[in-house]
């Protein structure tokens, strides 16, 4: 079970420079995150504990697992990545042997980020409802706690978590010594997208008349991933087209496929 619940990447290839329009964002993680990974003495000669846990929210798609697998990449270490979906378990006393098993592989492989996606799933706020199965997630969520208690004999296990339903989480877990450092990862500015775009059509064939200023104006509202699907689009249209040079008018094309897409409403083409 633990092989599939968990993706383990010894050395995920993501750079900081694949990451567009959140400069804020990264550097923020590379003080939480690399800092005490890299120079842990300073803190012990400053006298500070490093934060706990950091907590990215924010939209689906907006680069927070890019973010936790470049700091994993930059520091050398192993990138575990864990769904909080997957910890929410029928069985009783499974999700927090999954929680053990986690933390163990983390210490096995050394240096090591831990990557919770959607931590909501056990981190919600307790509901009325007092069934046995939300007793099991509490129960799941606080062998997490524990485990993060223990972190100092640890200190080269860091642990990210990220959400897209900040406003569902339980309280409880941002206390210090917990996920102590918020990071909010918002959707691209107009600059973010544009430098998007960039990165995700460094290795397509791109007609000159292409302007991503423009292109970055056209699309408020995307997302990192919405982009990068709307290049791929973009080049597919290109192709069907029997051309080899993606062109302004593929890109426009990927857009208005999108948006159809989106309002789930196909409109007929003109
Ligand atoms: P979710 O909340 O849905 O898990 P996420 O915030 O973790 O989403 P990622 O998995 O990091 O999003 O992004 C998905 C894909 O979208 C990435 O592999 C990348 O190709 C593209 N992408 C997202 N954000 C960015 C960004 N800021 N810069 C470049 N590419 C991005």
């Amino acid at each position: 079970a633990r092989a599939q619940a968990m993706e383990v990447d010894a050395s995920p290839d993501v750079v900081y420079d694949d990451i567009g329009g959140i400069e804020e964002q990264i550097r923020e993680v590379r003080e939480a995150v690399e800092e005490p990974l890299v120079n842990p003495a300073q803190f012990d000669t400053v006298g500070i504990d490093p934060p706990s846990g950091v907590l990215l929210y924010g939209p689906p798609g907006t680069g927070k697992t890019m973010l936790a697998k470049a700091v994993a990449n930059e520091t050398d270490a192993t990138f575990i990545k864990m769904a909080g979906s997957e910890l929410v378990r029928k069985f009783i006393g499974e999700g927090s042997r999954l929680v053990r098993d986690l933390f163990e592989l983390a210490e096995e492989r050394e240096p090591a980020i831990i990557f919770i996606d959607e931590i909501d799933a056990i981190a919600a706020k307790r509901t009325e409802s007092k069934t046995s199965g939300d007793a099991e997630v509490q129960r799941t969520m606080m062998q997490l706690l524990s485990e993060m208690d223990g972190f100092e004999a640890r200190g080269n296990v860091r642990i990210i978590a990220a959400t897209n339903r900040f406003d569902m989480l339980d309280r409880a877990i941002l206390r210090p010594g917990r996920f102590d450092r918020l990071i909010e990862v918002p959707e691209p500015d107009v600059e973010g997208r544009k430098r998007i775009f960039e990165i995700h059509t460094q290795n397509m064939n791109v007609a000159d008349d292409v302007d991503f200023e423009t292109l970055a104006e056209q699309t408020q509202g995307y997302s990192g991933a919405e982009i990068e699907s709307m290049t791929t689009e973009a080049g597919m249209f290109a192709i069907r087209d029997e051309r080899t040079e993606v062109r302004t008018a593929d890109f426009e094309e990927a857009i208005e496929k999108l948006e159809n897409e989106d309002s789930g409403t196909p409109v007929p083409s003109a």
